[in-house]
């Protein structure tokens, strides 16, 4: 008996150096998933480039300061681009991106006007719909009195950012964004969407469910709509500026490395 434990011991032992490096095969199975704890079986993600203050490199660039190739306008009038930043041309309508997108993460970095006109939803009032229906509200909101959920960073209508790390108007401000889109069946809604939102680093949301689509002065509800949708930075009027705006597709775990 003794003379077996010590061998159960020794073998522990070897199996354990054996395989310490890559993972172990002696321990428990994850519930519900074909992989033990430290599977060396497991597959790894892919190793990408991402240095700060560039964009990944499994990004898609959606806009690199250079041109539009990425998006589509409803008529002849594009915004204006110079020297890396874009900006809102009031009355060219809204920026629609050609490709869509159902889970994604989001960067990009926006300043209000100056000088400053207006006041409340009428001062540097931008916003991005992603899948063209969920507005996270761009806006000056520095010294500019509005309800609180129009104010930069609030799911439009619906919540208020949990935090206001205001910028002068002219200044950039970064918004990352995680967005895990509505699962539909038909008009069935199966699992609504919601944000995860950061504004120069601060959290104004943290997996916060939407209500429905965006809608002024009405309540939102959600309708049948496709999986994947545009991103849609919005015309309100106002010149806007914005530079480096990428997009991830969020994947899913435990996929096998693309060789
Ligand atoms: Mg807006």
């Amino acid at each position: 008996m003794r003379y077996a434990v010590a061998l159960l011991a020794a073998l522990t032992l070897f199996g354990q150096s054996k395989n310490n490096d890559l993972g172990y095969t002696d321990t428990p199975m994850l519930p519900g998933l074909p992989y033990r704890v430290h599977d060396p079986a497991r597959p790894h993600p892919a190793q990408i480039a991402a240095e700060p203050g560039a964009a990944p490199s499994d990004a898609i660039v959606l806009f690199n300061g250079r041109d539009l190739s990425q998006w589509t306008f409803k008529n002849d009038r594009t915004w204006k681009v110079d020297g890396g930043v874009l900006e809102v041309i009031p009355g060219a309508g809204d920026m629609t991106s050609k490709e869509k997108f159902g889970d994604l993460q989001l960067h990009l970095e926006f300043a209000a006007p100056v000088p400053v006109r207006n006041t409340s939803q009428n001062r540097g009032n931008s916003g991005i719909f992603l899948q063209g229906l969920y507005e996270i509200q761009v806006l000056d909101d520095w010294d500019n009195p509005t309800y609180a959920d129009g104010q930069t960073g609030a799911i439009y209508g619906q919540w208020p950012p949990l935090a206001k790390p205001a910028r002068k108007p002219g200044e950039w401000k970064v918004y990352d964004i995680l967005f895990e889109a509505p699962r539909m069946e038909g008009d069935k809604l199966l699992k609504p969407a919601y944000v995860t939102v950061l504004l120069n680093g601060v959290l104004l949301h943290l997996h916060k469910e939407i209500m429905g689509p965006t809608v002024h002065r009405a309540l939102a509800k959600y309708a049948a709509q496709p999986a994947e949708g545009p991103i849609v930075l919005q015309d309100h009027q106002q010149p806007v500026r914005y530079r480096n705006i990428w997009v991830r597709r969020i994947g899913n775990y435990d996929l096998p490395e693309k060789k």
